[in-house]
């Protein structure tokens, strides 16, 4: 053998040792993962196969809420495995976050292929990758795109986890995050689906509202997103409720543990957003060092921690721009 194909075969060595189709593919959105985590981690693996990649597999970074569950047992299928952290250079697809303080432990370590978002980019990699981000409202809206894009078939089921994430995330195409992609989707998936996305959103929608089985440090966790306005160190969590009094019965047991979270996580301001999904307001608990700087944002007075920010819902587009510009 001469030098050339000792090297040629060294070659071919090294890339089938280092082949992403040899080891599995972590496929996951957030922490406190809301619906669109997770059927976005579901959509997303099954276009990764249906693509050729074997090893693609859906997980979860915590605890499924009361509407993931009604979307799954609506069809009658299992959650993704919870995932605590990868290995070191473990090969992962983030969706619905790029975000590394919302994503797995260890992300630092690991080598991430690809990316499908509409948050925000907070990412940054030493090597390329994939990414998709578009500004509309739901990380399903551009999974419809790529499965078209792809040529590749969307059937009942992905139809409705789809479906179900788009109304989740646009409070049924109400929440200014909605675009005419959105409401395009939305469309096209409840003819595939067979479903009423008006009557079947609103059931979905009032299921994630039942607060009942979770305890006060559960519902803190819910949705809550670690968020610096500027040198402000913040959690915004936000609730979603068909009556804002039926939570507000629970203000003193909420700021209790609020204040706790605060003192543990050294934070400078915690929002609570109750978020009202019937008439488009939130209620919010404001607690912490820096909650005048919610009456600053929005030019309110807090009364006993709480005001009422009418025609406020949507935490990306009414919460972060307001609250960053003026910390
Ligand atoms: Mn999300
Ligand atoms: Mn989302």
């Amino acid at each position: 053998m001469n030098e050339k194909d000792n090297l040629i075969s060294n070659v071919n060595f090294i890339i089938f040792e280092e082949s992403d189709n040899m080891v599995k593919t972590y496929v996951f959105g957030h922490k406190s993962p809301d619906s669109d985590s997770i059927t976005s981690s579901l959509v997303m693996t099954n276009l990764e196969r249906e693509l050729g990649n074997d090893e693609a597999q859906a997980f979860r970074l915590g605890n499924i809420n009361k509407e993931t569950e009604f979307i799954l047992n609506y069809l009658g299928i299992e959650a993704p495995e919870l995932l605590e952290s990868v290995e070191d250079d473990a090969n992962v697809i983030l969706v619905d976050h790029n975000s590394p303080a919302e994503s797995v432990d260890n992300l630092e370590n690991a080598k991430i292929l690809k990316v499908v978002d509409h948050h925000k980019l907070a990412l940054e990699t030493s090597y390329p990758l994939f990414l998709r981000f578009e500004p509309v409202g739901c990380t399903e809206t551009i999974l419809c795109k790529l499965y078209e894009e792809n040529g590749v078939e969307i059937s009942k089921e992905i139809a409705t986890l789809m479906l179900s994430a788009i109304i989740s995330d646009t409070l049924l195409l109400k929440s200014p995050t909605t675009t005419d992609d959105d409401k395009a989707a939305i469309e096209k998936l409840s003819k595939i689906a067979e479903i009423d996305a008006e009557e079947y959103g609103l059931e979905m929608l009032k299921a994630g509202t039942d607060l009942s089985s979770f305890t006060i440090e559960e519902i803190l966790a819910l949705d809550a997103k670690q968020i610096d306005f500027k040198d402000v160190k913040s959690i915004v969590n936000q609730v979603n409720t068909a009556d804002i009094s039926d939570v507000m019965a629970m203000k003193d047991d909420l700021e209790e543990g609020i204040n706790k979270i605060i003192e543990d996580e050294d934070l400078d301001l915690f929002m609570l957003l109750i978020t009202d999904i019937v008439n488009s307001n939130s209620q919010v608990i404001a607690l912490g060092k820096d909650a005048s700087l919610v009456e600053k944002a929005y030019g309110v007075t807090l009364e006993d921690n709480t005001v009422l920010l009418e025609g406020v819902v949507s935490r990306k587009k009414q919460v972060v721009p307001i609250m960053t510009e003026n910390a």
